[in-house]
């Protein structure tokens, strides 16, 4: 079931077109990985979908109903967690979601509510005060308070970008665990990030949406092929060497050797071939498996195309 669909979302800040006509659809219980370049539009879609900013044109539809600016009954179904939370930081994470929960107007089961939230984000036996935690901490404790409310969706901008690999890998596995109970609408330009928790993927460039389809089908709607070459020349020239050929479509040098993305009919045969028609030993020849950032690449290529 569609929980979200935006449909030809369009703003324009002066001369700059930040979104050209943005469309997705978010399913009930998925997690939605909403990625692109800095300054590819995410974060203007968000805040609109958000009411911090208002829309030029378009529609945003929620369970089913066209929603409009500052739509009460909706915000109340939807947490919002940024990049960077800020909280008082003389108040511990209890304090700062009992306050929430007034703010929200959570009377009945408060305290209850508030320890479960707690409980959920692994903060429940930490007593110090706010300012003392970690980034991690503090993006586990934002996201508590978006499940405070009943809200069935969570947008989260980038909540993994200002943190350190453990905090990062905490705050992942918590979204993971909130898929079975809530849907999740997170942006980010981490794709290593988005690989390992987004269920669905959203391309957005330049204002437009260029790709949405299940992780699982990506790498393989974009018929890439990749292998790692290994020689006796520097990698920057057998890239140099390889680059010009139709059958490559991208080349980038990796720990291990040169990375080569192939497209079309007989593309590793054809590389073989050029390979051997150069003056070189060849040491390493492993077909790879794409990674998201390759097929992210590889549409960015397309459509400049
Ligand atoms: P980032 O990861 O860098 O935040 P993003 O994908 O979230 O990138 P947006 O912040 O949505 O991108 O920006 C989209 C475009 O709109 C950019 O060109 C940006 O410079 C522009 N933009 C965003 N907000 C404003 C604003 N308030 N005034 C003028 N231009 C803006």
């Amino acid at each position: 079931m569609t929980l979200l669909r935006i449909e030809n979302l369009k703003k324009a800040f002066g001369d700059i077109h930040a979104l050209r006509g943005v469309s997705l659809s978010v399913e009930k219980n998925e997690i939605y990985g909403f990625i692109g370049r800095n300054g590819a539009g995410k974060t203007t879609t968000l805040n609109i979908l958000m009411s911090f900013l208002r829309k030029d044109a378009g529609r945003i539809i929620f369970a089913g109903e066209e929603i409009g600016f500052l739509d009460v009954a909706y915000k109340k179904k939807i947490g919002f967690v940024p990049d960077v939370p800020a909280f008082p930081p003389y108040l511990t994470g209890r304090e700062v979601l009992t306050f929430a929960a007034d703010f929200l107007g959570i009377h009945e089961n408060k305290r209850e509510k508030v320890e479960e939230a707690l409980a959920f984000s692994g903060l429940k036996d930490v007593r110090q005060k706010v300012g003392t935690y970690s980034r991690g901490m503090r993006q586990r404790l934002s996201i508590a308070q978006a499940l405070l409310g009943d809200s069935q969706l969570l947008v989260m901008d980038e909540p993994t970008s200002a943190l350190d690999p453990v905090g990062r890998r905490e705050v992942l596995d918590l979204i993971k665990r909130l898929k079975e109970e809530r849907t999740i609408l997170y942006s980010t330009h981490i794709l290593s990030d988005a690989e390992s928790v987004a269920d669905r993927i959203g391309l957005i460039d330049k204002g437009k949406i260029l790709l949405e389809s299940p992780m699982a089908e990506i790498k393989k709607t974009k018929d890439l092929t990749a292998y790692i070459v290994q020689t006796d020349l520097p990698v920057e020239e057998l890239a140099e060497k390889l680059e010009t050929e139709p059958f490559i479509k991208e080349t980038k040098a990796e720990e291990d050797g040169l990375l080569c993305l192939l497209s079309g009919e007989g593309a590793e045969k054809r590389l073989l071939s050029r390979l051997s028609g150069l003056d070189l030993t060849v040491y390493k020849f492993v077909e790879k498996t794409p990674s998201l950032e390759d097929a992210f690449v590889e549409v960015l290529h397309e459509n400049a195309r």
